[in-house]
């Protein structure tokens, strides 16, 4: 019996622990809401804003006045297909909506540069976010897009669907609770991918970005746009809301960069999976905020950071 004895249970244990570690991946992770984020306008107002002037029903005012956002833009719909509102102009629209400046760069810089794994949550709806994304040569800086979804129908009618049906959370509208999803994504790739995130980054500007910045942990970031009804609830109700994320108000995409950029939290690089390039821009010593400014130099057409 003695010789088979070489390892005992608490080795067997540890050596299977230090396996998993091996095989741990330690990530960042940015998660962005998309209107009035990424995108300067509200993808749905600008592509309702296609309908004649005189066009409106009384199921779209009535539908105005309720909860369901998704139910509200699936007549308005159903409208611009009966006044012959192309797919292509629909899509057009999309393409030519401006970003909020710097967040072309922002985006591909922590994605291609730092290595940070994207996500967006959004209220808008999958094809709006992919025709955008696709113009904007950004489709494949992220890693998962959760969204309403959404499809031209064969007769060019593109029709939406709830992301989700939930009653739980009062913060949030039926068809979709961005604290939910975060959640959820978390906790999936920790169970599926063993990808386990040092520090999440919430970016938004809106009311249904304030759900998952309280579920946030200290270690994360609340990122809110300034001005915008976000950052006026967070701050309004600062000790009632018990926000453990601390909390960062940006006003461009270039801006939010130099924040990051200047954490000390983040000065240390990433443990790295196969094939990453260590975090090369974080670890300057005091030039941090001439990497972004070089960033946004090379830009391309966007308008001014203020
Ligand atoms: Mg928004
Ligand atoms: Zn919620």
């Amino acid at each position: 019996m003695s010789s088979n004895q070489e390892q005992s249970p608490a080795a067997v244990a540890a050596a299977v622990a230090s396996c998993r570690l091996r095989k741990q991946q330690r990530r960042r992770l940015a998660a962005f809401d998309f209107d009035h984020t990424i995108v300067s306008q509200n993808t749905d107002t600008v592509v309702r804003d296609l309908l004649p002037t005189e066009v409106t029903s009384a199921k779209v005012n009535e539908l105005v006045e309720n909860d369901c956002w998704t139910e509200y833009m699936a007549e308005v719909f159903r409208l611009l297909h009966e006044q012959q509102v192309s797919e292509a102009r629909i899509r057009d629209t999309i393409r030519g909506i401006p970003e909020v400046p710097g967040f072309v760069r922002l985006i591909k810089h922590l994605a291609k540069r730092l290595h940070y794994d994207l996500i967006i949550i959004s209220d808008s709806n999958s094809v709006f976010i992919d025709e955008w994304l696709r113009a904007h040569n950004l489709a494949d800086c992220f890693v998962a897009i959760f969204t309403n979804p959404a499809e031209f129908d064969a007769s060019g009618r593109l029709m939406v669907r709830a992301h989700h049906q939930q009653s739980d959370c009062k913060l949030s509208a039926s068809n979709l609770c961005k604290g939910r999803v975060l959640e959820h994504f978390v906790i999936e790739q920790d169970l599926r991918r063993s990808i386990r995130y040092d520090h999440v980054f919430y970016v938004g500007d809106g009311n249904n970005d304030i759900c998952p910045v309280l579920r946030q942990r200290a270690c994360d970031f609340a990122c809110a746009r300034k001005g915008f009804a976000m950052e006026k609830h967070l701050l309004r109700n600062r000790s009632k809301l018990k926000l453990r994320a601390q909390l960062l108000i940006w006003k461009s995409g270039f801006d939010l960069m130099d924040q990051m950029l200047a954490l000390p939290q983040l000065k240390t690089p990433q443990v790295q999976g196969d094939g990453d390039q260590p975090d090369q821009d974080a670890d300057t010593d005091g030039k941090v905020p001439e990497v972004a400014r070089r960033a946004s130099a090379v830009a391309g057409p966007t308008k001014s950071p203020n």
